[in-house]
C-alpha cells in the first residue's frame, strides 16, 4: 500500500505577491540570520548594518524603504532570498495555526498562496506531517 507523502505545495504554494513584505514593522534577526544575510550579500558586517538594518538596543530588523522591506523589489520579489531570516523562511505556515483556527483564517486572508480550497482541519493535518518529517520547513 502508498502511503501518500503531503508535500508543501498541497498547502501552500507562494504566489509572490508580496503582501508579506510590505507595511512598517518587519522581522527581527537573530545571529544565524545575521550571518546568513551577510553571506548573502558578501559585505562585511559593517556595511550590512549601516545599508539594511535597523538596530535598537539588541534588536537587529531589516530597515523600510516607501512601506516595505528593504530587500523587497517590485518586479523581483525578495531580493536577499537564500540570505533571508528564518521567520521569513516560515511564513506563513506559523505554528500558532496549529493552536487556533482563527490564526489560520486571519494569515489565509493575508496570503493568497495558502490553499483556499482545504478546510483548517486538513489543513492542520498536512502541516503536521510536513513537520513530523521537516523540522525545518522553509517555504
Ligand atoms: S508568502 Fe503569501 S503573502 Fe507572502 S508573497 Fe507568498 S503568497 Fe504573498
Ligand atoms: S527579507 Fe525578503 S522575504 Fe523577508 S520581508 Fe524582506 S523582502 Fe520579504
Amino acid at each position: 500500500m502508498n502511503e501518500h507523502i503531503p508535500r508543501l505545495s498541497d498547502i501552500f504554494s507562494c504566489t509572490r505577491c508580496g503582501y508579506c513584505c510590505q507595511g512598517e514593522t518587519t522581522v527581527s534577526l537573530n545571529a544565524e540570520d545575521q550571518q546568513r544575510m551577510i553571506a548573502k550579500l558578501e559585505l562585511s558586517r559593517e556595511q550590512v548594518a549601516e545599508k539594511y538594518w535597523r538596530i535598537t538596543d539588541n534588536v537587529v530588523q531589516m530597515k523600510i524603504v516607501d512601506h516595505h522591506c528593504i530587500f523587497y523589489h517590485n518586479d523581483e520579489g525578495c531580493t536577499v532570498h537564500e540570505g533571508r531570516p528564518w521567520r521569513c523562511g516560515q511564513w506563513p505556515l506559523h505554528p500558532s495555526i496549529l493552536a487556533d483556527e482563527n490564526n489560520f483564517l486571519t494569515i489565509r486572508e493575508s496570503c493568497p498562496g495558502i490553499n483556499q480550497e482545504i478546510s483548517y482541519q486538513q489543513f492542520c493535518a498536512i502541516l503536521k506531517q510536513l513537520l513530523e518529517h521537516n523540522q525545518q520547513l522553509r517555504c
